[in-house]
C-alpha cells in the first residue's frame, strides 16, 4: 500500500474518524483525559460464526458482531445491520455514535451496534430468518431489556425484529418484547417508530430552515439513499411544501427539476429494484447528488458519502444527516468555511433511537400510546436537543457536530465520573 492510500484508508475509517471526533472535544474542554481514553474504547466486543444451512442444503458460516459501547448512562442501545461491506472497526464507530446520539437527546441509554457481513438481497426470507435467529442465540447472552437492546438499521426491519424477540423469549421462557425495539406494531411495536428516523431529519432540516431564513415553500431537496430513513423523508418535507427534486439508491439516481412524487418513486422502487429508470425523471449517477444546486441535502446511504474528494461540488444550503457517519472531519471543516449549515447524525437521525426508548417503556409499562402522542414527544425532544446545540455552536463558535459532541461527551463523562472507576 503506498502512503498516500494509506493515508486515505485511515481518514476513511469511521472508527478512527469517531475517535478523532472525540479529540477535538477533548481538546475544546477540560473533560478528564482519562474519562476521554475510556470514552475511545468500546466496553465489549463480540464476534460470532453464524452457521446457516441455505436453501439449496449447502451450509455457510456468516460472521456478526455486537459491539456494546459504553453503557455508564442506561443499558447499550443500537441497530443491527446486514450489508456486505459490514467490519469490526465500522460497528465499532457505530456503537460509539450511538452513545454520543442517545447523550445528545438525553435519554437513559449508552451505545452498541451489531451488524452480520452477508448480502441480505440475495438471500430468501428462510435463510434471513436462521441466520438471525442462529445471531440472536449467539448474543442472547449479553443482550436483554435492560443490558441490550438491538434495533433494525440497514437491511433490517420489523420482521428481523419479530425474530430477534422470538428467539430471545425461547431463551427466556416468557414473552419479552422489551429486548428489541422497531418491532412490528402487533408485537409491542410502537405507532410511529418506522418513520422516526426522517421525521427527526426533517424536524432538523426545519429548525435549520428557521435559523438561515431558507423558505421551506418550494424549497429543493435532493436525498441519497432511498430505504427506510430516505423515502420517509421525502414525503415529509413534501408535506411541509418542499420539492424533492433528486433521489438515488445503491443503483443510480434520478433528477426532476419540478419536483419527484416521493410516494410514486417508492411505488417504483418496490416494483423495478431500483429509483431508477422512474418515468419522467433523468436519469443520473448517484455520486452526482451530493453537488447538485439545492436548498436541502439529506445523506441517508452509507458512511463516507460527502469526502475532502467531493465537498467543493456540495452547493446545498442545508444538510440534514440520515445515515451515520456520511460526512468525515476535512469534509466538514470544509462545509462549515463556506457557510453551509449540516445538522450531524448524531441529531438529526436520533428520531429512530429516541422512538425506540418509546417503545421500550410502552413495552415495560404494559402500555399503548397513541401516534399523536409519540410524535409529538418526539417533537419536543428533538427541538429540545437542536437548539441546546445549536447553542453551543453559537456559544462556542463551532459547528453544529462538534457542538453536539461537546453536549453528549460532557454529559457521559459526569455520569462516569459521579460513578467512579470499579473497582
Ligand atoms: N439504527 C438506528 C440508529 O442508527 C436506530 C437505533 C435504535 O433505535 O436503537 O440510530
Amino acid at each position: 500500500m503506498s502512503g498516500e492510500e494509506d493515508k486515505q484508508n485511515i481518514t476513511l475509517n469511521p472508527f478512527e474518524i469517531a475517535k478523532r471526533q472525540i479529540d477535538i472535544v477533548a481538546k475544546m474542554t477540560n473533560l478528564n483525559p482519562d474519562l476521554i481514553e475510556i470514552i475511545k474504547h468500546p466496553k465489549r466486543i463480540l464476534e460470532v460464526s453464524i452457521p446457516v444451512r441455505m436453501d439449496d442444503g449447502k451450509l455457510r458460516v456468516f460472521t456478526g458482531y455486537r459491539v456494546q459501547h459504553n453503557d455508564a448512562r442506561g443499558p447499550f442501545k443500537g441497530g443491527i445491520r446486514y450489508h456486505f461491506q459490514v467490519d469490526l472497526d465500522e460497528v465499532k464507530a457505530l456503537a460509539t455514535w450511538m452513545s454520543i446520539k442517545t447523550a445528545v437527546v438525553d435519554i437513559p441509554y449508552g451505545g452498541g451496534k451489531g451488524g452480520i457481513i452477508c448480502n441480505p438481497k440475495e438471500m430468501s426470507q428462510p435463510e434471513l430468518e436462521r441466520m438471525t435467529r442462529r445471531f440472536t442465540w449467539e448474543i442472547s447472552g449479553i443482550i436483554g431489556p435492560f443490558r441490550d437492546i438491538p434495533a433494525p438499521d440497514v437491511n433490517t426491519n420489523p420482521q428481523t425484529m419479530a425474530w430477534i424477540m422470538d428467539t430471545y423469549s425461547m431463551s427466556t421462557g416468557r414473552a419479552t418484547p422489551g429486548v428489541v425495539t422497531g418491532k412490528p406494531i402487533a408485537l409491542g411495536g410502537s405507532l410511529g417508530r418506522n418513520e422516526a428516523t426522517s421525521r427527526g431529519v426533517v424536524i432538523c432540516a426545519r429548525e435549520a430552515a428557521k435559523i438561515t431564513g431558507v423558505k421551506l415553500k418550494d424549497a429543493t431537496v435532493a436525498i441519497t439513499g432511498y430505504g427506510n430513513v430516505g423515502y420517509n423523508a421525502a414525503w415529509l418535507i413534501e408535506e411541509l411544501g418542499a420539492k424533492v427534486v433528486a433521489c438515488s439508491d445503491s443503483k443510480g439516481g434520478i433528477y426532476d427539476p419540478n419536483g419527484l412524487d416521493a410516494r410514486k418513486v417508492r411505488k417504483h422502487k418496490s416494483k423495478t429494484g431500483s429509483v431508477k429508470g422512474y418515468a419522467g425523471a433523468k436519469d443520473i449517477a448517484g455520486k452526482d447528488i451530493i453537488g447538485l444546486d439545492v436548498d436541502f441535502l439529506f445523506p441517508c446511504a452509507l458512511e463516507n458519502e460527502i469526502t475532502s474528494e467531493n465537498v467543493d461540488q456540495v452547493k446545498a444550503r442545508i444538510i440534514s444527516e440520515g445515515a451515520n457517519g456520511p460526512t468525515t472531519p476535512e469534509a466538514d471543516e470544509v462545509i462549515f468555511k463556506k457557510g453551509i449549515f449540516l445538522v450531524p447524525d448524531i441529531l438529526a437521525n436520533a428520531g429512530g433511537v429516541t422512538v425506540s426508548y418509546f417503545e421500550w417503556l410502552q413495552n415495560i409499562r404494559r402500555e399503548y400510546w397513541t401516534e399523536e402522542a409519540v410524535n409529538e414527544k418526539l417533537e419536543y425532544r428533538m427541538v429540545k436537543a437542536f437548539h441546546e446545540v445549536h447553542d453551543i455552536a453559537k456559544k462556542e463558535t463551532v459547528h453544529m457536530r462538534t457542538a453536539a459532541y461537546v453536549l453528549a461527551v460532557g454529559r457521559i463523562a459526569t455520569v462516569m465520573e459521579l460513578r467512579g472507576l470499579y473497582p
